[in-house]
């Protein structure tokens, strides 16, 4: 691995992720629970902060600058955020949306730059406006440090795109220990790619956005069982830092609370050792062997629906219960799935959806199952 590369890793490798931050009852974020998070952060020696243009609106990059640029010597922390395709209409965006950034988070420079969820789809988009080479230039003037982009897609494209782009210092993955096998995420795939380029990870989701946080009790038994005082978090936490190619694993921390958790865990950090390995490999099994509707989104039944009832959706909230027990997360995306109307309740049992799906699910029967989940 080249000096230039190995130079960007932060001391410590917890990095504060600002897309989930503490909000008031009127929806804004509380930025003196901010600042509160921050000094805990700081004071323990951590400094990677992860933000995005995106992130509440872009109010996480101005609680950057009121919680943190504003309130510490510049040097004291590292700021990465990140520039995304779905606001770019033409090439003067690029430096548009960059300006923007850096007056709200009043930084003067980002020490790490990304292009924001690159993906098979967002990959023109990129290329049109020569973000590339734009970032270079950007490096050059000192306003970028180090320049790499976040990752949703397959190990295959990832290799193809390192090759292409031999300037991209690193690389944020989605890895976490569910996914590490998953066919789609594939993030243990994603992550040899990053090895062999000898390209450092920053990874996004350890905790598999909050699910790995709580568990059903048979698969959280054998986690306490081997390390009775750990939160469920820290396996997700530890599951990546112990990943030598890992620089940083950000955590979307909501509260102090998490945050506390997340400094106990990664002060003084211990990779996992064999026996912890193999106790991880068996909650992924336990929880996989749950059985979930085989559902493929297909969306054959959709259309026919007289109650337009968004019946894969709804499926997919229902999976995540029955993997990972119910949680706030799974509540609320179940709430997002149906939308202002089409709950799972107001099915008639007209039977077209069990009519038309290929893979001869009790379509009706699963439908009340969501409803006692959710609608109660
Ligand atoms: S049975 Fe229920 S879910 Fe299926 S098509 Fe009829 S109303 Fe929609
Ligand atoms: S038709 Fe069956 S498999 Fe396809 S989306 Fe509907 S329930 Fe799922």
């Amino acid at each position: 691995m080249n000096m230039q590369k190995t130079s960007i890793r932060p001391k410590k490798k917890l990095g504060f992720g600002l897309m989930r931050l503490p909000q008031t009852a009127d929806g804004k974020i509380d930025i003196p629970a901010v600042c509160q998070m921050v000094d805990a952060f700081l004071e323990k020696g951590f400094t990677y902060f992860d933000t995005a243009y995106v992130y509440h609106e872009g109010t996480s990059e101005t609680a950057v600058k009121e919680a943190l640029v504003n309130r510490h010597p510049r040097e004291s922390f590292t700021l990465a955020t990140k520039l995304p395709a779905w606001n770019l209409k033409c090439r003067e965006d690029v430096q548009r949306i960059f300006d923007e950034q850096l007056a709200r988070t009043g930084a003067g420079y980002f020490d790490y730059y990304l292009l924001h969820a690159v993906q098979k789809s967002n990959i023109p988009v990129f290329d049109q406006y020569d973000c590339w080479s734009w970032a270079q230039e950007m490096k050059k003037q000192g306003l970028i440090r180090h320049f790499g982009f976040s990752f949703h897609d397959s190990a295959e494209m990832l290799d193809e795109l390192l090759d292409k782009h031999p300037e991209v210092e690193f690389v944020q993955l989605q890895i976490n220990y569910m996914d590490w096998e998953d066919e789609k995420v594939q993030s243990r795939k994603c992550y040899e790619v990053a090895v062999k380029h000898g390209i450092p990870v920053v990874v996004m989701e350890p905790v598999k956005g909050g699910t790995l946080a709580s568990l059903p009790e048979k698969p959280e038994a054998i986690l306490k069982k081997c390390r009775p005082q750990a939160s469920l978090a820290s396996w997700g936490i530890r599951f990546c830092a112990s990943l030598d190619n890992v620089m940083a694993v950000l955590s979307g921390m909501s509260d102090q609370s998490q945050m506390e958790d997340n400094l106990q865990t990664m002060n003084d950090f211990e990779p996992l050792s064999d026996v912890e390995k193999e106790a991880v490999q068996e909650t992924v099994k336990v929880i996989r062997s749950v059985p979930t509707i085989s559902c493929t989104a297909c969306r054959y039944c959709v259309e026919g629906c007289p109650q337009q009832i968004k019946i894969p959706d709804i499926f997919k909230c229902l999976n995540q219960v029955r993997l990972y027990g119910k949680s706030e997360k799974a509540s609320a995306n179940y709430k997002n799935a149906v939308g202002d109307g089409g709950a799972a309740s107001v099915c008639v049992h007209c039977g077209q959806c069990e009519g038309v799906c290929p893979q001869h699910l009790p379509v009706t029967e699963y439908l009340e199952e969501a409803a006692s989940v959710f609608e109660v």
